[in-house]
């Protein structure tokens, strides 16, 4: 069995971004050799999500919206965890939003449904943080 681990690294410019990470995924494949298996990219910061859906910014807008009415950034003081910090509302979307995703590989490629794309979810930015990407078969 193959086995390929890599690290990708992010600085968003903005507290809330979506960043398509498709291609790195893809990239990562490549570089594994595998042609049959199994890929796992998971957020390595439990303010941070890594989902599947469409690259449509109407859509992304739509995302945020209502993230920010399910959990408002401020005020700040109506979360018993932002003691000394500011981010209780981005644990809260990463959570709504989910940890990781597993892709198939199939004859070497990432077998996606249609109109699929992998994004990173960043909740607390501006700061660097990673996601990590596994992936194994053969
Ligand atoms: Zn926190």
């Amino acid at each position: 069995m193959k086995s390929h681990t890599e690290e990708l690294w992010f600085q968003t410019r903005k507290r809330y971004e979506f960043v398509d990470i498709t291609e790195k995924l893809e990239n990562a494949l490549k570089a594994s050799g595998v042609r049959e298996g199994l890929l796992l990219c998971n957020a390595m910061h439990i303010t941070a999500s890594v989902f599947i859906n469409d690259a449509e910014s109407g859509l992304h807008a739509d995302f945020l919206e209502w993230l920010e009415e399910m959990a408002p950034h401020e005020p700040v003081s109506a979360y018993r965890h932002n003691v000394g910090e500011d981010n209780a509302d981005a644990h809260i979307k990463r959570q709504i939003f989910g940890r990781e995703v597993v892709i198939a590989i199939t004859e070497g490629k990432l077998h996606f449904g249609p109109w699929e794309r992998v994004f990173y979810g960043e909740f607390d930015g501006m700061r660097r943080k990673r996601v990590l990407v596994k992936i194994i078969g053969e």
